[in-house]
């Protein structure tokens, strides 16, 4: 159990939100040139890495909002909370 700090309603358990999978995926800007491949790329292909992670998360038990966080995935150690929309914050290793 972790805590995450919602950027509208504040810090709160880790069991109020729900994980929303990799962040900052960009739908494809011309999709009906895509290629069966390309298309299952875009919707199933994410990266699992043991380290830090930019991830989209919605606070489901409390404001119902979606927002970026920045964690690391072993530790949970949550380095950036940011808004949908934002840019990645740079994160050192
Ligand atoms: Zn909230």
């Amino acid at each position: 159990m972790f805590l995450i700090s919602c950027p509208f309603c504040g810090p709160r358990e880790e069991s109020e939100f729900s994980y929303g999978h990799e962040g900052h995926i960009a739908r494809p800007a011309d999709p009906d040139s895509l290629s069966d491949a390309e298309w299952a790329d875009y919707l199933f292909m994410r990266k699992n890495p043991k380290g830090w992670h930019y991830e989209r998360w919605n606070h489901a038990r409390g404001c119902r909002r979606w927002f970026n966080v920045a964690r690391h995935t072993v530790t949970h150690e949550i380095r950036a909370v940011y808004k949908m929309g934002d840019p990645p914050p740079a994160i050192e290793p």
